[in-house]
């Protein structure tokens, strides 16, 4: 038996773990769920897996929790030194699928088990991608990529020749807004921007993806993952999101991943790791596909992702300002306080009006983290105010 927790269970890739966890009941010990307050289920779940913890990190939730679970024998704790205990119980398997570098101090923990750890939590990878894959090289821990696009490349590559490699290229389906003018993107709301053309994601990601500040993300979580320069990763849009990316040998060979646009793919290889297992999926219609697209991304349309390959290209603390300015206001654009345009403004405002020195450990990353999010508080109330005057 394997045993598997959970980080982030009760959200999008959090309920798809479950779901091929609970349909092999006898392959998985699940020890720890964690949710931030969906205490019913967060609760549900750990009843049905019979989980030996379930922990909401917000402290606020724990009360409900214990009440959810009382005559249950399941542990109930909160607050977030309880999730980072949760991370630590000794999982062989851990999937890190919080939202945001709310997720970076789980991660940590999982990773100085130095057993595997399966990774969606991309924020984390972002913001600290130095100390995050230095601490699992010393631990000895694993990191197995979920993100679909570097589960792909991960598929693609052959140990024996990662130097033989040209570049990657990753996918980007270029999200809702894909064939948009500028001048439509002002009144886009929340409703539109979650509304994925293929993928069902939380809130956050699909906002990312509508304004492609996800494949930017994505590029530095590649960059982190796999030891590659920067000008050896590409995106391009591929509006059917059949390849989920590909590896470019220095022979002229490419290897793509194909499949369907479920996370369930991604999440069943790093569950299986290095071995396969079955999910509820059906075989991919080609012929009803019946054709793969690709088009180059329009950086000045979606002015994130330039903003995310200069961070990338620039490392030190860029990324992780890139990051919390994104993550600030991606919350301020779905609870309506600025416009979808506005998110690329105040990241791109924020790493203008910050340059702190390199982080090298993970408190030195949260530092850079809050002082990128003041700046960008300000930014949108600034912003608000304009709209307001
Ligand atoms: P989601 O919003 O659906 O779920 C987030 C989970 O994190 C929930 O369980 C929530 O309770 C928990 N959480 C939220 N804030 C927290 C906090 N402050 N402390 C502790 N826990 C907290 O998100 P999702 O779509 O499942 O995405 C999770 C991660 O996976 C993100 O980093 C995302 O970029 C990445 N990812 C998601 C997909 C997808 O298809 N959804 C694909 C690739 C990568
Ligand atoms: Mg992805």
């Amino acid at each position: 038996m394997k045993r598997v927790t959970i980080l982030g269970a009760t959200g999008s890739v959090g309920t798809s773990t479950l779901d091929l966890i609970e349909r092999q009941p006898d392959a998985f010990d699940v020890l720890a769920l964690t949710a931030n307050c969906d205490v019913e289920g967060l609760a549900k779940a750990a009843i049905r897996t019979r989980a030996q913890r379930a922990v909401v990190a917000d402290e606020g939730c724990l009360d409900a929790l214990q009440a959810a679970l009382a005559g249950t024998g399941i542990e109930a704790a909160g607050g977030t030194q309880a999730v980072c205990d949760a991370a630590a119980m000794g999982a062989d398997w851990t999937m890190a699928a919080i939202v945001g570098c709310a997720g970076l101090k789980p991660v940590m923990a999982a990773l100085e088990g130095g057993r595997a750890v399966a990774l969606a939590n991309k924020e984390a990878l972002v913001s600290a991608g130095d100390v995050m894959t230095a601490a699992a090289t010393r631990a000895g821990a694993t990191l197995l990529p979920v993100d679909s696009e570097h589960n792909a490349i991960f598929q693609c590559l052959e140990p024996a020749n990662r130097d033989r490699i040209r570049r990657i290229v990753l996918t980007a389906s270029g999200g809702p807004f894909r064939d948009w003018p500028t001048d439509r993107m002002h009144s886009i709301t929340p409703a539109q921007a979650v509304a994925h053309p293929n993928w069902s994601m939380g809130a956050k990601i699909s906002v990312d993806s509508a304004t492609m500040m996800n494949k930017g993300l994505e590029l530095i979580e590649a960059r982190h993952l796999f030891a590659v320069l920067p000008d050896q990763l590409e995106v391009i849009v591929h509006r059917q999101s059949v390849i989920h990316s590909m590896v470019e040998y220095v022979d002229g060979s490419i290897l793509a991943q194909l499949g369907p646009p479920d996370m369930r793919v991604p999440i069943a290889h790093a569950l299986a790791w290095p071995e396969r297992m079955a999910t509820p999926l059906g075989p991919l219609d080609l012929a009803g596909i019946g054709r793969l697209d690709f088009e180059a991304a329009d950086e000045d349309r979606f002015p994130a992702l330039r903003l995310a390959r200069q961070a990338m290209v620039a490392g030190g603390a860029r990324p992780a300002i890139l990051n919390a300015a994104n993550e600030v206001a991606v919350a301020a654009f779905l609870g309506g306080r600025i416009g979808f345009l506005e998110i690329a403004a105040i990241v791109a405002d924020t790493l203008d009006a910050y340059d702190p020195g390199s982080p090298d450990s993970l408190d030195a990353v949260l530092d850079v983290d809050a002082g990128a999010r003041r700046i960008a508080a300000d930014r949108v109330e600034g912003g608000v105010a304009r709209m307001s005057a």
